[in-house]
């Protein structure tokens, strides 16, 4: 591999076995990496690359894999959409960056910003801009605390929300947390789904910040009616309802926003992965009356130098727009319906828990989800496992998946399935 060696010794690794895969190119729903290099002394162009692994057809040399996890819910339209691209090229050639967040009208910001308001429902009509999920869900609690006058901050067992301290305080995940302690103080973890929950808010608490259906869990829907009641109880006690819909975002559920699926709204809604359309970009919605408590006591509540980056805010414009246009989040059922079928009764496969194209397939443990991973990526496709929930198997593909493509995954998934229950 052509950066291989440089990867290891020079780029801050995350975990002792990174998949490695260098990508030189990436179009629709294909990884493409660099031409391997011959196998037999002759050289020939010919040369199959290892069995099973499909190859470019431009480039029979050239590895390519099937990207079943869209960049962590982040590639909706697939890599490269010509929309998109566009829109950045114009923009590049008009401005980058040129004032802090706030200062400047930009008009990819407030475009941007037009549009999401116009897909979520009243009174979420004014959007501040950063640049990730973590730092969007940062802000988010600073805006309750600064909004309510109050501490506390509730979150849920197993819910993710960011690598930050702030973010991860909220964190619900015990040993994620530990090495990093002291975090956030009165911070206050509660059991998602249960009803349970809702008897431990109180009037000291600020916000309760909640997946509407829960992501590194490894997909986790909340039974009928939950969201409708913590909504109600955060409403009698004056608790903010924060939804975090950084993963459950811009269609990758069927809806524009999870929140569509209870018709609860919440009063702060974070934003992140694709709405930048494949460039970063973090958000939250609130009203106007309560976005405006960060312009007083203190001035400049939460600021950002690149929140909102010109770039970005064109891409998930552009991105927004191309999936309206092509009507792709009408394809999230059938491909979530078809996923299901497919794979309900493979080998190995003890439950699949999905709303939309957020889909985890449950394995029997972590060796075996590895291992599945493993072959499938042999296979000539990417998958995951959950931060929370390593023993199943993450299905995220990019919208624009075609009947085809995801019967020729699910068959691969099926064989590696089959395989690994036979070598066990
Ligand atoms: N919230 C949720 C629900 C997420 O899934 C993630 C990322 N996986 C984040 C927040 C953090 O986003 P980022 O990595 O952009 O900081």
């Amino acid at each position: 591999m052509l950066h291989r060696e440089l990867f290891y010794r020079h780029l801050g690794q995350t975990s002792p076995e990174p998949l490695a895969f260098e990508v030189e190119r990436a179009e629709g729903v294909w990884l493409f990496g660099p031409a391997e290099p011959p196998s037999d002394p002759a050289g020939s162009a010919t040369t199959p690359l290892s069995a099973g692994i499909p190859a470019d057809q431009a480039h029979p040399r050239r590895r390519k894999v099937l990207d079943l996890i869209a960049g962590i819910a982040v590639s909706g339209l697939g890599h490269g959409h010509p929309k998109v691209l566009e829109a950045i090229r114009r923009q590049a050639d008009r401005y980058l960056h040129t004032m802090v967040y706030g200062e400047f009208i930009q008009a990819p910001q407030v475009l941007l910003a037009e549009k999401l308001c116009s897909l979520l429902p009243d009174p979420l009509d004014s959007v501040f801009w950063v640049n990730s999920g973590s730092e969007a869900v940062e802000a988010a609690l600073k805006l309750a605390k600064r909004a309510t006058g109050r501490t506390g901050l509730a979150s849920f067992h197993r819910s993710y929300h960011g690598a930050t301290h702030g973010a991860l305080s909220m964190g619900g995940t015990e040993s994620w947390k530990a090495p990093f302690r002291p975090l956030l103080p009165d911070t206050h973890l509660l059991p998602y789904g249960e009803d349970a929950a809702l008897d431990l808010l109180c009037t000291d608490m600020a916000a309760v910040l909640v997946e509407p259906v829960q992501g590194e869990a490894g997909v986790r829907v909340p039974p009928d009616g939950w969201l409708q009641r913590l909504r109600a109880r955060c409403d009698a006690l004056g608790i903010l309802l924060i939804f975090d819909e950084a993963q459950t975002g811009c269609g990758r559920t069927g809806v524009w926003f999870a929140q569509a699926h209870s018709g609860v709204v919440p009063d702060i809604m974070v934003t992140a992965k694709a709405i930048g359309g494949g460039l970063p970009l973090g958000g939250f919605a609130a009203s106007r009356d309560l976005m405006r408590c960060l312009t007083h006591d203190p001035v400049l509540g939460h600021i950002s130098t690149f929140g909102g980056h010109p770039l970005s805010c064109a891409a998930g414009l552009a991105s927004l727009e191309a999936l309206s246009a092509e009507g792709l989040l009408d394809r999230v059922k059938p491909l979530e319906a078809r996923f299901r079928e497919g794979l309900q009764d493979a080998p190995g496969v003890q439950d699949i828990r999905s709303c939309g194209l957020m889909m985890a397939v449950q394995l029997g443990s972590w060796d075996h989800n590895k291992a599945v991973i493993d072959r499938v990526l042999q296979a000539g496709i990417l998958t995951d496992w959950f931060l929370y929930c390593d023993d199943a198997l993450r299905i995220a593909p990019p919208l624009i998946l075609t009947d085809a493509e995801a019967d020729w995954a699910i068959g691969v998934l099926r064989e590696a399935l089959a395989a690994e229950m036979a070598s066990r």
